[in-house]
């Protein structure tokens, strides 16, 4: 049993004055390569992290649907026949927007009874490694489980998002559930976003002797809600414009046509999205033909994309990706939706000292805040505990 685990079976006891019944956990994710694709149909490549939510949970007689968690002791109350959208706020509404939407997806909330909810979570909030996907996860598994639904993992995954859209209102895409839901230990999740069809990738990173550092710029993306909206806004007209749906079906060959066509501000939103498709192909490529080492230029090639054609990053994570790059990392990208968050560096055992030095003493003499950095491995998507 982990500590998280120990300590919110307490924090639920205490405050419920029962046990739970059952314990269940899901994972936040990093988004290894794949940046901005999901709402446009295309790829994505995320892996889950062994860092995670853990949710506990007793079913209750009646249809009253209590959650807290270590953001707010009291717990919030609403009963199965008030769930809506509009009826959900703050943090609250992740949990219990899952509950919502897997009414939407088809489960009997009319004969269904509610539960008790505690959670928490090491998931750090913010720093683009999707704490929320891992809450609405743990909530998803957690509540197929008592209400004994049918759904498999792939539902569960747009249950998360349509809570995520819908009940908190982030326009966010399918990535970080599924990442949540279905990763595996040193594996990534390969992730097509028009078939919803998934493969479970090996990643090798343990047997290359290789890490995954995470700088978490504690920049916070105060701007990534009107940034994220714009971006999606860029896209949908540069498929317009295109005469495609989405830009998934735009290829390689049709950006000669496509400057043509586009102002330069949307084309190179479109160049973005069209080259990273093809960068996430050649990440899983190169890591089934040539191993680990060998994605190094894929991951730099994708941060260079989002600092000048997709304009996400910040000063901060350009900095930690070039000071990694120059002390030794083998590839390094801004992760996540932009505007701040995070950074991740692919780094050898034996250089992570040198890359960590390297970022502290470059953020130092720039005059920023100081990053926290922490090794991340990919691990177990949502399950059981007990
Ligand atoms: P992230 O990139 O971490 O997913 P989001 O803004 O999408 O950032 O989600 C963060 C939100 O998730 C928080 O503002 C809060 O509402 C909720 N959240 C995260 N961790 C917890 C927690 N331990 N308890 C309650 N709510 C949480
Ligand atoms: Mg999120």
């Amino acid at each position: 049993m982990t500590d998280l685990h120990s300590s919110v079976t307490e924090h639920f006891t205490q405050l419920y004055g029962r046990r739970p019944t059952g314990v269940w956990s899901a994972p936040g994710r990093v988004n290894l390569i794949g940046e901005h694709t999901d709402y446009n149909a295309g790829f994505v490549f995320p892996f889950a992290i062994n860092r995670r939510t853990v949710l506990a949970l007793a079913p209750r007689e009646d249809r009253i649907l209590r959650v807290a968690s270590s953001f707010s002791a009291d717990p919030v109350s609403i009963s199965l026949d008030d769930l809506a959208p509009e009826a959900l706020h703050g943090w609250s509404a992740y949990p219990l927007g899952v509950a919502w939407a897997l009414g939407q997806f088809g489960a009997p909330l009319d004969s269904l009874s509610g539960a008790d909810v505690y959670l928490d979570s090491e998931v750090p909030v913010g720093a683009g490694l999707s704490s929320s996907a891992a809450i609405e996860s743990a909530m998803a598994v957690a509540l197929k489980d008592v209400w004994r639904l049918d759904f498999d993992r792939r539902t569960l995954a747009q249950v998360g998002q349509l809570a995520e859209n819908r009940a908190v209102g982030a326009p966010t895409g399918i990535m970080d559930q599924s990442a949540s839901l279905l990763g595996r230990e040193d594996a990534g999740v390969f992730l097509d976003c028009r078939s919803f069809e998934s493969e479970v990738i090996p990643l090798g990173f343990d047997a290359a002797g290789l890490e995954v550092l995470v700088i978490d710029t504690k920049v916070s993306h105060a701007h990534s809600t009107g940034g994220y909206a714009a971006r999606r806004a860029s896209c949908e007209a540069g498929a317009k414009a295109l005469g495609a749906d989405t830009l998934r079906d735009v290829q390689m060959s049709d950006l000669a046509e496509a400057a043509e066509i586009l102002d330069d501000e949307t084309f190179r939103r479109v160049r973005h999205i069209v080259t990273e498709n093809q960068r996430v192909l050649d990440t899983v490529r190169t890591l089934r033909s040539e191993g680990p080492r060998a994605i190094g230029s894929l991951l730099d090639a994708s941060h260079a994309s989002m600092r000048d054609d997709f304009e996400i990053s910040t000063p901060e994570l350009d900095l930690a990706v070039e000071a990694s790059r120059t002390a030794g990392a083998i590839g390094a990208r801004m992760t996540g939706g932009g505007f701040g968050g995070a950074a991740i560096a692919l780094v050898a055992d034996a250089d992570l000292p040198a890359v960590r030095d390297a970022v502290l003493t470059a953020f130092d003499a720039a005059g920023y805040a100081t990053p926290e950095l922490f090794t991340v491995r990919a691990a177990q998507g949502a399950a059981r505990e007990v």
